[in-house]
């Protein structure tokens, strides 16, 4: 099955033509389709495989597909990551194959000042990419929430068990609408991964890759 054989819409479709993209990967195939049809994904693959676009197309399809204020008033998808350096690449990835359309994302990490971030958030951004840290810090500063949440993502899951934010991510989850589209990524499901996904998704589609 190739790209164009895949419901994304066309601002979608035209911007992975321009990357090149003609066939999704393993773990492309065996998840977006059914994340377009409102699924909840656990995928466990490693880097490399392509996982970034199977989160990142379908929020973008779903928040693109119908007119969205251009300025959100609370952010309606939410991607963490373990790191600063993931944070910025799926970021990136958002930008090259949301470029067609009209939404704003924003970056949330720690080890920078926040003053930049605090304005982006009043500024207003559809998709939050944070690391667990730093998005806590400003929930809890109250810059920002979470109540529209639509989609929420969680990558690279047992990286961020080994990191220790294991005490984090149970405050944010708490957070979270219940009624909302949860994907979760993971290289390995090691029990206390496997329990994190129970908490997290409800009926997943489980991919392994
Ligand atoms: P990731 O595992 O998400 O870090 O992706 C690994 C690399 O594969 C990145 O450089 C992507 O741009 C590229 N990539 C992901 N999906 C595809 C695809 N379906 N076709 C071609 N390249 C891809």
């Amino acid at each position: 099955k190739t790209f164009k054989e895949i419901e994304l819409i066309a601002p979608v479709q035209r911007a992975l033509v321009e990357e090149n993209y003609e066939t999704p990967t393993p773990i492309q195939a065996q998840t977006i389709p059914s994340a377009l049809e409102g699924h909840d994904i656990l995928g466990c693959a490693q880097t490399g495989t392509g996982k970034t676009a199977a989160l990142a197309l379908p929020i973008l399809n779903h928040l693109g597909k119908e007119n969205r204020k251009a300025r959100p008033y609370r952010p309606q998808a939410l991607v963490l990551a373990p790191t600063r350096e993931l944070a910025i690449q799926i970021g990136d990835s958002f930008a090259a194959y949301g470029r067609h359309l009209k939404l704003r994302h924003l970056l949330i990490y720690g080890g920078v000042s926040q003053k930049n971030q605090v304005k982006g958030l009043s500024r207003g951004a559809h998709i939050v990419v944070a690391t667990p840290g730093r998005l806590l810090d400003l929930m809890n500063q109250g810059e920002i929430h979470l109540d529209q949440l639509e989609l929420f993502v969680l990558d690279e899951a047992d990286r961020m068990l080994d990191m220790g934010f294991l005490p984090d991510l149970k405050k944010i989850i708490s957070q979270l609408p219940e009624k909302r589209q949860s994907l979760f990524f993971s290289a390995t499901l090691a029990p206390k991964i496997k329990e994190l996904a129970q908490r997290l998704l409800k009926n997943p589609v489980s991919v392994n890759v």
